[in-house]
């Protein structure tokens, strides 16, 4: 867990308030889940590597919780329990930190966070298209360039097990070792159990990857002849894509037949978000159309995506050195020239908030020189300097740092003159 220090923090929340507005954009409204919650709850579907990895304490009434390691879970509880009756499709958005007792290294914490969306309601394709676009309007917002989106569907490998007969709990431990691309462990524990034509159609399925996106949906129609229901995710993952297309999102895909995820709740279309040169994922979504009823609620399908705040600000800060927050605005500070007018330059700066305008006190009872080179250093835009000769006409001195420009106004006029800088 780390200390986000003022231009970290400044960005995180950057991110969070354009993930805010992408909320507002679509029509997702916030819940706020706790960060507490029963453990079994949080563990029932986050899968075997991500499970170890909770942090899982006893409170003091004897309850076994544990501090949420995604959203998901806590959203479709609450909607199982609390929004049954509310019309379809619920569009939900949460933002926070999450934990996991990961390994530290490059773009992985144990504290994190995430802008997460959820459609819940509806098993329509164009509900997949939409957690697939909002994702990509929320990436360009922050700047980013050069992502892709690896996409994938659950119900390809999971509809040929299925049809081989494998069990749900075999078929998690091959997903979680797919997850890590371990396809050889994966394809050995297979060879016990399914057939000599389900571990061909697998290794071809494997390879399957990369290039123009509709070439890989016909190589994977062909890969899953006679396997039903591999075939019809086949066929939703092309309805999905072929949507984005009409929609001009202009996504950046790349199709992986193999492609798992570690969380097991998911159905159908997977995907995550990855900039070239870093091999962390930014974001991962999909569709889960069982867990709601799992916490005992209704039958009802379901899409979402979790974007990483932190990692996409690793990965602006990577192609944007200099990143700093667009609509900085302006900062003033109000110096007082003597101690006599200290009251009146607080009164002052009080004065301008009032009108929204963001504006530091100078507190370190400096001289009006020192005072000044310092507010240069530290990027102060402009100064109010009150001084009593001009407070006696209910004036003060308004100097631009950097034109160095400096003239007397009310104080009703500097808050104009301010305002307008101020976006
Ligand atoms: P997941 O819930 O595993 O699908 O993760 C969704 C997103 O959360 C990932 O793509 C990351 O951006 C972010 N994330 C997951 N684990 C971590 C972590 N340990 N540190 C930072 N970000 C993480």
């Amino acid at each position: 867990m780390r200390d986000l220090l003022p231009r970290e923090a400044e960005h995180m929340r950057f991110i969070e308030s354009e993930a805010r507005e992408i909320a507002r954009l679509y029509g997702y409204q916030e819940v706020i889940t706790p960060l507490i919650e029963h453990y079994e709850l949080l563990a029932a579907k986050i899968g075997e590597e991500n499970r170890k990895r909770m942090y899982v304490f006893e409170d003091l009434g004897g309850r076994r919780v544990a501090l949420r390691p995604e959203f998901t879970a806590s959203v479709a509880r609450l909607v199982s329990t609390r929004m049954m009756t509310e019309p379809k499709p619920i569009r939900l958005f949460s933002t926070g930190s999450l934990y996991r007792y990961d390994e530290p290294q490059f773009g992985r914490y144990r504290e994190f966070w995430q802008a997460n969306y959820e459609l819940i309601g509806s098993s329509r394709p164009e509900v997949d298209a939409e957690i697939l676009s909002l994702s990509n309007d929320l990436l360009k917002k922050t700047l980013l360039e050069e992502y892709y989106f690896k996409v994938g569907h659950v119900g390809v490998l999971r509809g040929i097990l299925s049809e081989e007969g494998v069990s749900e709990t075999e078929q998690n431990r091959v997903m979680q070792m797919l997850d890590k691309k371990m396809w050889e462990e994966a394809l050995r524990i297979l060879k016990k159990l399914a057939s000599e034509r389900c571990l061909e159609t697998l290794r071809r399925l494997f390879k399957i990857s990369g290039g123009e996106w509709s070439n890989i949906i016909k190589e994977m129609r062909t890969s899953v002849e006679g396997y039903e229901k591999a075939s019809s995710a086949v066929e939703n993952l092309e309805t999905i894509l072929n949507l984005t297309s009409e929609a001009k999102m202009n996504l950046n895909v790349i199709v992986e037949a193999g492609f798992a995820r570690g969380l097991e709740y998911y159905t159908g279309m997977i995907f995550e978000v990855y900039v070239p040169g870093m091999d962390i994922a930014l974001g991962g979504g999909g569709r889960y159309d069982r867990l709601i009823e799992l916490f005992g609620g209704e039958p009802t399908p379901a899409a979402g995506v979790a974007l990483g705040i932190d990692r996409i600000m690793l990965a602006v800060r990577r192609q944007h050195p200099n990143w700093k927050p667009p609509r900085r605005g302006i900062r003033v500070l109000v110096l007082p020239v003597n101690e006599e007018v200290r009251g009146k330059a607080l009164e002052v700066s009080s004065r301008l908030r009032e009108r929204g305008i963001t504006v530091e006190a100078e507190v370190m009872g400096r001289t009006v020189s020192r005072a000044l080179s310092d507010a240069s250093k530290r990027g102060i835009s402009h100064v109010i300097i009150v001084g009593p000769k001009e407070l006696k006409e209910g004036k003060v001195a308004l100097r631009d740092m950097e034109s160095k420009e400096q003239k007397t106004v009310t104080i009703d006029e500097a808050a104009d003159i301010l305002e307008n800088y101020a976006v």
